[in-house]
């Protein structure tokens, strides 16, 4: 599902499994991004670069413009996949409806972004009708190796959400902790393993760890490249290949993750929306060849980001 409608999940091509066209949150003043006009000067650099989807994974409350997304989306040809869902406290100010909502209630919302049309104005102003676009993942969130009782019950909402809805959920684990609680709960909460994926566990690059997770049937989501102020490449190239090596191929996907200004060309930043596939995807087809790399890039996002049945 796309914010342009349903399209054959075969023909998404390269998916950039998790990134950001717009964001603003209060975790990173001062980073947000919001210009229609920038952002689809980045898409298109990262469309020219390779990238056939780009899978928006800004969740409620974080600056998500459904109607933005459209825009670039039709600018560019880019197939552009929204998400609904709530991410980990640190992003949501003290006083935020989404500490005290039911579970019902953030269920719900999470619904009615699936199947009617994403909220506007992520329910500040609850009578606003919803826009066009109805968003197509789910994302969750979890903190540094735990999971507070607010985000256990946000995790509860999207699982709801994502059994009725028959959309992935992806998790964002803090510096890639608490991976295994987290698919736990999800499961718990009758969440097949195959409908998780777990993001940033390559901040935590444990290829031991990540293919017992990946061995529960999980997707593991990778989008430390070119963050070079905390490893270089070839140590997330290294990861790849031992996990890879270990039999976890149609675990992995691979997202750049944007989350602030400074990291875009079109705001004055770097390295921007075109390194994945213009500076590390060449990389990685020269360490697993390039059937494997497509494994990762094409397949295997074509198989989670499908739509299925209820569960
Ligand atoms: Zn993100």
């Amino acid at each position: 599902m796309t914010v342009t409608g349903p399209v054959p999940a075969a023909s998404l091509g390269a998916v950039d499994a998790h990134d950001h066209l717009f964001l603003r949150t209060p975790a990173l003043p001062g980073d947000e991004f919001d210009d229609l006009e920038r952002s689809t000067a980045e898409a298109l650099e990262g469309r020219a670069s390779g990238i056939g989807t780009i899978v928006d994974m800004t969740p409620i409350g974080l600056g998500r413009r459904p109607d933005l997304m459209r825009a670039v989306s039709k600018a560019t040809g880019i197939p552009i996949i929204g998400a609904t869902g709530y991410h980990r406290d640190a992003h949501y100010r003290a006083g935020h409806w989404v500490y005290d909502a039911s579970v019902a209630t953030l269920a719900d919302r999470i619904v009615r972004d699936l199947e009617v049309g994403m909220h506007p104005a992520d329910w500040d102003d609850p009578d606003a009708p919803p826009d066009a676009a109805r968003a197509g993942a789910i994302k969750a969130g979890a903190s540094y190796h735990h999971a507070s009782e607010a985000e256990r019950r946000r995790l509860e909402a999207c699982a709801i959400g994502g059994r009725r809805c028959g959309v992935p959920i992806l998790v964002h684990t803090e510096i890639g902790t608490f991976g295994h609680e987290i698919v736990d709960t999800l499961t718990a909460f009758g969440v097949a393993p195959h409908r998780i994926i777990l993001a940033h566990l390559d901040r935590n690059p444990d290829a031991e760890l990540h293919a017992e997770i990946a061995s529960r049937g999980v997707y593991l989501e990778y989008d430390t490249m070119g963050r070079t102020k905390y490893r270089p490449d070839s140590e997330l190239l290294d990861l790849i290949e031992h996990v890879v090596t270990a039999g976890h191929l149609d675990r992995l996907l691979l997202g750049q993750d944007i989350g602030r200004r400074s990291m875009l060309r079109a705001y004055g930043g770097g390295p921007g929306m075109r390194y994945l596939m213009e500076t590390f995807v060449p990389r990685v087809r020269r360490r697993i060849g390039d059937g494997a790399t497509d494994a990762i890039l094409v397949a295997n996002p074509a198989r989670v980001f499908a739509l299925e049945g209820p569960a």
